[in-house]
């Protein structure tokens, strides 16, 4: 495979053009978030532009077509998902927002001294610290399902891991710091088997692969808009119509009551009920659009040319003298963790001499704190690619990085020739 793909959609996405540290900008910080493409930018100018007004309450045109709008991208989001009720899609801020309702509004509901929350090894801390915070206030337990070697979840574990204290496995889709891809319908299946809620935080799936909650058989999924080329700050939280429903709200605010008096208050309907306050309308239209715009790419295209770059990327990147990928999955989804060893190079002075070049990668511990010390690392250096990455940047990367590497490799040998020598 070439870069044909990829550079048909480039001019889609305007910053793509630009330049940094003075060089072509060669944007692999995918995981952290992607690129937004003209379309979406459109649209969101587009709605500040001619429709912009508070959703919801307000009888006049303006309002209505605001509100039309908002609700429209929720019916672009449940399609994108496979859902059918489009009230089971809740706009929330992002990942991160989704997992802390469900951990605060169902866990507070359902989690009691002696149940478990089986969480892995390889989560990001907002799928770690929000069980942690409602198993201490419920006196329950968070369990541990650590990855192998290679960063792949053993399923034959899992058995023996869940039983019937287990209420909650709350599961990510992909990790961002290792790129495995789980077998999220399998863990549903076992998770079924003792009658546990399955979370799934899908943040580093979305973008790039199509999604099906049904198929998938979970209860909760979660994502964020800005990893699937949409705007910060819009994510989208879908739950089974009876399990939203039988929890209580997570916010109190406007928009989510149906009457309001000091001695009580009663709830709006789904999705309302989860969505307090004036909500981020243009973030939730943004999303539409991009929603819009992978699917008009169309996720068959993007999985099949992502894989390839990815072999492609790993394949080079392997032939750098001293570099160790870490995440050796039999699936993956396109990130590249790793680590310089000899000569040892630090995470911050790889990235910072990638920056000089204009290439933009992620160091550090990728929110896996646990994870990092798993891998006995204090953190890795990843790379990770979306649609629009060329052959030819990860080949701009590999010669920075070998030049690095020499560079480093050459000075080290100076070095000990003159302690050597004196
Ligand atoms: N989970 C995973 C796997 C992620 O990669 C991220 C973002 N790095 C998050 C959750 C949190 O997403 P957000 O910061 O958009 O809420």
């Amino acid at each position: 495979m070439n870069s044909e793909f990829a550079n048909k959609i480039r001019s889609d996405f305007p910053i793509l053009a630009t330049q940094m540290s003075g060089k072509p900008l060669v944007y692999l910080d995918n995981g952290a978030t992607t690129q937004k493409p003209q379309a979406m930018i459109d649209a969101l100018v587009h709605y500040y532009t001619h429709d912009n007004a508070n959703i919801h309450r307000g009888v006049y045109e303006l309002s209505q077509r605001a509100t039309d709008a908002y609700e429209l991208a929720r019916k672009k989001v449940a399609a994108f998902l496979g859902v059918e009720d489009a009230a089971e899609c809740v706009f929330v801020r992002g990942t991160t927002d989704g997992i802390n309702l469900v951990a605060a509004s169902w866990g507070g509901n359902n989690l009691k001294a002696g149940d478990e929350v089986l969480v892995s090894g390889l989560e990001h801390h907002s799928n770690i610290v929000p069980w942690q915070l409602i198993c201490e206030r419920a006196g329950a337990s968070l369990r541990v399902w650590q990855p192998n070697a290679a960063g792949e979840l053993d399923l034959q574990q899992l058995p023996e891991i869940l039983s019937a204290r287990t209420k909650m496995v709350a599961i990510q889709h992909v990790s961002n710091a290792l790129g495995t891809i789980h077998d999220v319908a399998e863990i549903v299946r076992c998770a079924k088997a003792v009658d546990a809620t399955v979370l799934v935080d899908g943040a580093q799936w979305v973008g790039h692969y199509a999604t099906n909650v049904a198929e998938l058989g979970c209860d909760f999924y979660t994502f964020s808009g800005h990893k699937l080329y949409g705007p910060t700050g819009i994510g989208v939280l879908w739950g089974r119509r009876e399990l939203l429903e039988a929890m209580p709200p997570y916010q109190g605010g406007g928009d989510m009551i149906e009457t309001v008096e000091f001695s009580k208050s009663t709830y709006a309907p789904l999705p309302n009920l989860f969505e307090a306050g004036t909500p981020n309308i243009a973030g939730a239209i943004g999303l539409g659009a991009a929603i819009d715009y992978v699917q008009e790419v169309g996720f068959e295209r993007i999985s099949a040319y992502e894989d390839a770059l990815l072999e492609y990327a790993t394949e080079k990147m392997t032939s750098v003298p001293g570099l160790r990928i870490l995440g050796t999955a039999a699936r993956k989804a396109a990130v590249i963790s790793f680590v310089l060893e000899s000569p040892s190079i630090a995470p911050l002075d790889i990235a910072t001499t990638l920056s000089d070049e204009g290439i933009a990668i992620r160091t550090g511990h990728h929110c896996c704190m646990p994870l990092m010390g798993e891998l006995k690392v204090s953190g890795t250096s990843r790379v990770s690619l979306a649609m629009y990455n060329t052959f030819e940047e990860v080949d701009r990367l590999v010669e920075v990085l070998n030049a690095l590497v020499s560079r480093r490799a050459s000075k080290q040998a100076t070095a000990a020739d003159d302690s050597n020598s004196s």
